[in-house]
Order: C-alpha cells, then structure tokens, then sequence
C-alpha cells in the first residue's frame, strides 16, 4: 500500500486547490475524483462563478476575499491563462434589505470602493436594468466572474507538475482511521495518509453521514434566455449581478460562453436531493418559473426563450455559512464544504488553508465563522 502525506477525496474546487497548494508545498499528495475534474454533475460546471470583494453575507469574508483575489493572479499568472473577468458587479434591491444593507456594511468595514446608484442612475449606466424606483444598486468595480472548469483544470495540472499524483474516476467508499495513520479505500484499491481532507461537495453526507444533518445537497438550475437585443449584455458591457427582492435573490452574467444570457434564482425552492439519483436532465417549468420572474421585472430586454440550462448542486449549511474543520470523529481528517452557493471564488484561499491545516494543525486565515462546533446541539 503506497502511503502519502495527505490524500484529498474529491478534485472539485477545494479539493483541486488544496491538491494544488500541498504538491506545490512538496507534500506526497493524493487526490481521488470519482469523476473526471472537472465534470458536470457536481457544484462547479457551467461557466462562470461570481466573485465580488464587499461581502453581504457577513465581513468576516473579505480577509480571505483579499488573500483569494491574490492568490487567482497568482494561479492565472502560473497557468498562462486567464481565469478571472474583472467586470464589475451590481447588487440591486431595497435600502435596508440584507443584500444592499450587507454590502454596504461590508465595504465600509473594510474600506472598500463602492457606488450606491438609485434605479434610474443604474439604467444610465446599463440600459438592460429596469428596476423599480424603491430599489438602488451597489456597484464594486472589483467584482467580476471565475471560469470554473478553466481554473480547475489548472489546479489539477499544476498540482501533477509539482509531483503531486491526482486519480480521476477513483470513487472512494470508506474512510477507515487506524492507530498509525487513515486508510481511504475505493473500488480498486487501499491507501493510507497520515492526513485525509474529504472535499466531495454534494455528496459529503454519504461519506460522512454523522454531519448528514449539516450538509443538505439542493437542486439549483441555471438558465440561458435568448434576449431580445443581445447588445446590452455584452461583456464588458454588462456587469454580473445579484438582485434581492423581498425573499428571493437572482444572479447573472454577461454573455459569455454561449450567445445566451445566463441567469438563476438562488433559493429555487431548496429543493433536498440525492447526488447519485438527481436527473440532471429533468428541467421542467416550475424551474423556468422560478427564474423567469426576474426577466419580466428587472431585466425585460432578456425575457425571451430559454435556449439551454444546466443542473447544479448546492451543498447548504443551515446558516449559508462555510465547513472547514476537523471531523469531530478523527482530527487526523478535515472536512471541507466551502459551498452553499458560494464557495467557489474562495477556492484558491481555501486550498491554502487546507494545506495549513494538514501540514500544521493551524491556519493564520480567521476561519472560525466556519467550525462545526456552531451546529452542536
Ligand atoms: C448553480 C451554482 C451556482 C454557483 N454560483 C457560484 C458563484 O457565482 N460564485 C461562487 O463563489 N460560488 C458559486 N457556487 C458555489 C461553488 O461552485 C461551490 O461552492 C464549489 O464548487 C464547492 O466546491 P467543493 O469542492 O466543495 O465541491 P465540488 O466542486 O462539487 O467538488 C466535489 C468533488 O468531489 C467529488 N466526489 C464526491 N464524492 C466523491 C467520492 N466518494 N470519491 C471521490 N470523489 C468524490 C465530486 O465528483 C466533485 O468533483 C455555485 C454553485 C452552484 C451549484
């Protein structure tokens, strides 16, 4: 049995990055994907992820926005490519609703660059947004769009030329602690590692089925709709967006990738699945209405049919915030679900972190928003 330092079950984001961070650290590093990475049935397909600097979901984020903004140019500038498009990012809703009161909170904190615009100020600068007179909208020109699969397979190729050994199509079904070390255990084969970070994403709760009551994989669906005029929504036009009205939320990108407009609402209805039985095929018109609600209010220029669509799953936490601690069972494992919708602009940082955590014990990243120990009963 070849025996590692660390082996990381799931090459998805975190696990790409943490595999990236350890092989780059010199660490013997395993990563067992039991698809090929990236793929399309897990949480980080379809194109473009948002990332954004003010934070509305709490400001304890940005420290570790600033380190994952340095550490993508550091991966775009090591893999020759670019992975990140700096569009801008407007956060439209009411004065005093969590998603512009948190924004602006956030970047005051922290001393970020932000505009507040009324809505007739914001259809000046982006004729595609119509929003109501009640509503402003939030702009940070530090906001833009990841390229998933891109960054993924960058992390997975850096990580090999370092030394690191990454398995795709390897599904691991048990990990096992012994006194001396762990053993992870798949179809094919036993390997052992004085280190395990499990990052499965969706499907975290079968691995590790004691935080099952934790981390709840959702359907989500992403929309593309074919707009009327497709001008507005160029890149480099267009900026990517977040929109709250009232308890629902709705993102968006410029076009790129497709020549459709992509577009899909948060919450869409928290709807449990099981990663293994989701028909990721099965988009029927109740997910195009939760969508659709957003074209016809804010954004009428793009309200026309849906062209294409992919099937997503969020891994949510009952407070939305992150997982990334040790297993309450074994400390010798971690467990990582940065997700709940919102964990992919954080990967280069949380592979960091990862990699501290393994090799260290500790982290100088304040990641105590994140520790399981919030959910103990
Ligand atoms: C529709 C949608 C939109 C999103 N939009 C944004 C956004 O705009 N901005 C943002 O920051 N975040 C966004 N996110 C969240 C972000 O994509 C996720 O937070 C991120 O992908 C989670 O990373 P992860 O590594 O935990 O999971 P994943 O990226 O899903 O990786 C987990 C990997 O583990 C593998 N795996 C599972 N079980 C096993 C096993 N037993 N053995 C081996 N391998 C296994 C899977 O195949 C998968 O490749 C979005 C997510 C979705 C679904």
């Amino acid at each position: 049995m070849v025996a590692y330092d660390v082996i990381i079950i799931g090459g998805g984001a975190a696990g790409a990055s943490a595999f990236h961070h350890l092989a780059a650290r010199g660490q013997r590093v395993l990563c067992l994907e039991r698809e090929t990475s990236p793929n399309a049935t897990s949480s980080h397909h379809g194109l473009t992820r948002i990332i954004r600097l003010a934070y509305f979901e709490h400001p304890a984020y940005v420290p570790l926005l600033r380190r994952a903004y340095a550490l993508w140019g550091e991966l775009e500038a090591q893999a020759g490519t670019q992975l990140f498009h700096r569009t801008g990012i407007l956060e439209c809703g009411r004065p005093g609703e969590a998603l512009v009161t948190g924004v602006t909170t956030s970047a005051r904190q922290h001393d970020i660059a932000h505009r507040v615009l009324e809505a007739r100020e914001v259809a000046r600068a982006f004729p595609a947004f119509q929003l109501p007179g009640d509503f402003v909208g939030v702009h940070q020109a530090d906001g833009g769009f990841l390229i998933p699969e891109a960054s993924i397979t960058a992390m997975v190729h850096l990580g090999r030329a370092a030394g690191g050994t990454f398995i795709e199509r390897a599904r691991v079904t048990a990990i096992e602690p012994r006194a001396s070390h762990v053993e992870v255990v798949t179809a094919d084969a036993r390997y052992q590692a004085g280190r395990v970070i499990v990052a499965a994403g969706a499907w975290m709760p079968k691995l590790l089925p004691d935080l099952a009551h934790v981390l709840r994989p959702e359907k989500r669906v992403l929309g593309w709709f074919s707009p009327r005029d497709p001008s507005p929504f160029a890149l480099g036009r267009f900026p990517v967006f977040l929109i709250q009205d009232d308890a629902d939320y709705w993102y968006g990108f410029p076009l790129y990738g497709k020549p459709a407009f992509k577009i899909a609402h948060h919450q869409h209805g928290h709807i449990k699945v099981d990663a293994d039985t989701l028909d990721r095929m099965d988009v029927t018109p109740a997910d195009e209405a939760f969508i659709r609600p957003a074209l016809s209010r804010f954004l009428p220029a793009a309200d026309g049919a849906m062209v294409d669509h992919a099937v997503c799953i969020y891994t949510m936490t009952p407070d939305e915030h992150f997982v990334i601690d040790t297993w309450p069972q074994d400390d010798r494992v971690l467990v990582a679900s940065p997700c709940s919708g919102h964990g992919f602009k954080f990967a280069t940082v949380t592979g960091e972190i990862l990699a501290d955590l393994a090799m260290h014990g500790t982290t100088r990243h304040d990641i105590s928003l994140f520790r399981l120990g919030r959910f103990a009963q």
